[in-house]
């Protein structure tokens, strides 16, 4: 059996024991840092498939530790603790370099399939498990998860990051119907009745990206009053 490594970074002794007592469970090596400055030695020593990151630390910001090690050009990924009511702090976080979020307080299952997730992905990259390389292909387009890059017909697209998270998720669930919180959930890392129209604008710039027809969508259709659908090929 591979080896998964996770950095829990979080102060909270409840949490901290009972998020080690459900990753061990899971099979994971899990190694802990409890404040700031044992979080930035830990990431820095490095060698781990994922890193769970609460952000409000004794002595700094676990989003400085996440910008720092971007700025490095590390990689791996991170899933960040946030309170679920600040929706700004998950966008800040996003800038920042964060993967995914989760708002406390969570469910357990949801944080174990979101670390699944993003160590899937860790050993994906490396040629790991099942050497499984993620690249999503339509018409003469062309999505390498694990490059982040999107090409149409060889030449490389110029997506926001929330345009190439919505074609992912989309392209990954072809022949379902997604609601636009979801979608907004998904690409932004909240949800939110009022941002609904966000999902729309980027839809129509996406389409226009990938060479849909607007007014007769090939991929990405919309299924009036609930969201959106992506067609794959027959
Ligand atoms: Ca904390």
């Amino acid at each position: 059996m591979i080896e998964r490594r996770i950095l829990l970074v979080e102060d909270e002794p409840g949490l901290v024991f009972t998020l080690t007592d459900l990753l061990l469970s899971e099979g994971y090596t899990v190694t802990h840092a409890g404040d700031y400055a044992s979080a930035l030695a830990a990431i820095r020593s490095g060698g781990f498939d994922a890193i769970i990151l609460d952000l409000m630390l004794p002595g700094g910001s676990g989003l400085d530790a996440l910008r720092e090690m971007r700025s490095r050009g590390d990689g791996v990924p991170v899933l960040v603790l946030t309170a679920r009511s600040s929706v700004p702090e998950r966008v800040v976080g996003l800038k920042a370099g964060a993967d995914d979020y989760l708002g406390k307080p969570f469910d357990s299952e949801e944080l174990l399939a979101r670390v699944e997730a993003l160590v899937r992905r860790t050993k994906a990259g490396a040629g790991g498990v099942g050497g499984e390389r993620r690249v999503i292909r339509f018409g003469d387009v062309e999505i390498d998860r694990d490059r982040a890059e999107a090409r149409k017909a060889g030449e490389p697209m110029q997506l926001t990051v929330q345009e190439f998270r919505l074609l992912v998720f989309l392209a990954e669930h072809p022949g379902k119907t997604m609601p636009r919180n979801r979608l907004l959930e998904e690409a932004w890392g909240y949800a939110g009745a009022a941002a609904s129209r966000t999902v729309d604008m980027h839809v129509s710039s996406l389409r226009q990206k990938i060479g849909d027809d607007p007014a007769k969508p090939r991929w990405i259709v919309t299924v009036r009053g609930f969201g959106y659908r992506f067609e794959a090929e027959a």
